[in-house]
């Protein structure tokens, strides 16, 4: 397995995790660009944002995705406002390719 994020995923390399459930993980970014600066992962291994399918399938995948987001930043980090960025295919400066969603918080 050559993904750092299925490897964090199965437990084989640390993270900070912050949150867990049957689909997703969070953990500290590792170079935090905020005070607060985690990543919400789905645990299945999709490339990037774009390869979700155009359909009822995608729709769902994306809403749940999104749904636990916005449960990671309010409930588990306790963020009253916070910035999301989705950094998708080389072209738009994605690095690791693992769906990944930067929840970026904290300033006061
Ligand atoms: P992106 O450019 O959206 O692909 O961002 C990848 C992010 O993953 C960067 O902000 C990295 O600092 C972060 N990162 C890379 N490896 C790890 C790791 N092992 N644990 C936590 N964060 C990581």
């Amino acid at each position: 397995m050559d993904c750092v994020f299925c490897r964090i995923v199965a437990g084989e390399l640390p993270a900070k995790k912050v949150y867990e459930d049957e689909d997703f993980v969070a953990f500290h970014d590792i170079r935090p660009k905020a005070p607060v600066h985690v990543l919400v992962v789905p645990k299945e291994h999709v490339d990037r944002l774009s390869d979700y399918p155009d359909d009822e399938t995608g729709e769902k995948k994306l809403g749940a995705l999104f749904r636990t987001v916005n449960r990671v930043a309010t409930k588990v980090l306790g963020l009253d406002g916070y910035r999301v960025i989705v950094n998708v295919g080389e072209k738009g400066g994605q690095e690791i390719f693992h769906v990944h969603v930067h929840v970026l918080g904290g300033w006061r």
